[in-house]
């Protein structure tokens, strides 16, 4: 099928490559002609495993092309996918500017049928500001032009974006069009083989769902970090508790480990976005600005930890930091938890020496050159500095040298923000240890 997507950012650049891998002709458009001009020399603006060769060898076949002009996209096209960005608005809901520009351009260049699928977050209701908003332009122009909107959320994860896409657990439709729905089935067969995948809806409810999803993973990690923090106080091991409740299969092990809170560029904004549809609609949203406030604790907790180990003066101290990305597998900074610890540490006076196997060169297009932050190698991180702390669970950092870390820091300390070690064969290489939510070592 002949298939043109906006936005060529995580959603829409994995999106388009999955969909040109199948057999479909890809035509992938974007407003940032830096990233398209980057795309067209075979360069990838993200980090993403595996997304590299996908792209080289569909773009080689011709399935997958790049391009600044919408007109050109849009007259491709039978299938038209938004995937921009929904950043939050200053008072916490989704920014729709994007999309609805998206569907402005697609009313002012539409000239045979289409479905036009969004694929970005968005809040209840968008599907019909988009249909009214491309309406609108088709009848400025006199344009008897027929098209359908349907709702296709996005379930990727920024890590495992290319293996989600091409096996996703589900595939939801929000539609109210037979005619569209036939053409999405058709879309998705190759992805839809083995066992049934798609769940059909209306448009609505679609909406929801994808909301929905992020909040109970947010809520999850909250309550965690929660329970991590009773754990603290009460002088009990999260580690066991959370083995402990994970074997039950109505609570199952996903997504209960208790960290530094989370990050990225959804979680945060999409319980926000939907905080903020609930209060619009006369319902107060408890539980949701619940988990929102004990995240952002979260978010403290190590720099609480560093300043109740070493005092709240750290000047002259220098802090290695391990890990800056907001999850492993990924370059993505956005919201990131190190960000807050990073500003924590130099609001304290500490110096910082990081590592992160991908984010670097993000983190230094975020901050610029700076004296309080040194860049560099894993180990290298180490050097002068007082403590260690573990920011993102990278796999490289699970087993290190703790010999070599104890030998290298000032004060042999170790923050595991991720509790990836072990405290026991941390604290016998002879380094204090701290995690979160152990109470035997705290
Ligand atoms: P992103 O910021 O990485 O990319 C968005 C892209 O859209 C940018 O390249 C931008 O230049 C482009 N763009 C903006 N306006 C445009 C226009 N008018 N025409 C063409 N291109 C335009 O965003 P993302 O992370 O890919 O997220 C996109 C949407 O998908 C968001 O709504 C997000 O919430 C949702 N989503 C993201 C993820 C994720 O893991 N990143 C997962 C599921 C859903």
């Amino acid at each position: 099928m002949r298939v043109t997507i906006f936005g060529t950012g995580y959603v829409g650049l994995v999106t388009g490559t999955c969909l040109a891998e199948v057999g479909n002709d890809v035509v992938c458009v974007d407003i940032d002609a830096e990233k398209i001009a980057r795309l067209e020399r075979g360069e990838i603006p993200i980090y993403e495993p595996g997304l590299e060769p996908l792209v080289r060898a569909n773009r080689a076949s011709g399935h997958l092309r790049f391009t600044t002009d919408a007109a050109e996209a849009v007259a491709h096209a039978q299938l038209i996918f938004i995937a921009v960005g929904t950043p939050p608005d200053e008072d916490g809901s989704a920014d729709l500017s994007h999309v609805l520009a998206v569907a402005r351009t697609v009313g002012r260049t539409l000239n045979r049928y289409a479905v036009v699928v969004n694929k970005s977050t968005v809040p209840v209701g968008t599907a019909d500001s988009v249909r009214a908003t491309i309406t609108a332009e088709l009848v400025a122009r006199g344009s008897e032009v027929t098209f359908d909107v349907v709702s296709n959320p996005e379930f990727l994860k920024e890590g495992d974006a290319v293996q989600d896409c091409l096996r996703p657990d589900r595939i939801i439709i929000g539609a109210d069009s037979a005619r569209a729905v036939e053409m999405l089935k058709a879309l998705y067969a190759p992805f839809n083989r083995n066992h049934e995948r798609i769940v059909l809806m209306d448009v609505r409810s679609a909406e929801l769902t994808k909301y929905a999803a992020n909040a109970m993973l947010a809520t999850k990690i909250s309550f965690m970090n929660e329970i991590a923090n009773i754990a603290e106080q009460v002088g009990a091991d999260v580690e066991l508790v959370r083995r402990g409740i994970g074997s039950d299969p109505r609570i199952g092990y996903h997504f209960i480990y208790p960290g530094a809170g989370y990050g990225g560029s959804c979680f945060p904004k999409d319980v926000k976005a939907l905080e903020y549809t609930a209060r619009q609609h006369g319902h107060e949203p408890r539980l949701l600005a619940a988990v929102e406030a004990v995240n952002a604790a979260q978010k403290r907790k190590l720099f609480a930890l560093v300043e109740r180990h070493f005092g709240a003066d750290l000047s002259g101290r220098t802090i290695a930091l391990w890990g800056l990305a907001f999850k492993p597998n990924t370059d993505d900074m956005r919201e990131a938890p190190s960000r807050t610890l990073l500003e924590q540490l130099w609001q304290a006076g500490a110096k910082v020496r990081a590592y992160d196997p991908e984010a670097g060169a993000e983190t230094a297009r975020l901050y610029g050159e700076r004296d309080d932050l040194v860049l560099c190698g894993q180990y290298a991180a180490l050097e002068g500095a007082d403590a260690l702390v573990i920011v993102t669970e990278w796999k490289a950092f699970r087993s290190p040298d703790f010999e070599r870390i104890r030998s290298q820091l000032k004060q042999p300390v170790v923050f595991d923000g991720r509790n990836i070690f072990e405290p026991k064969a941390v604290e016998e290489a002879g380094l204090a240890y701290y995690g979160i939510g152990r109470g035997r070592s705290v």
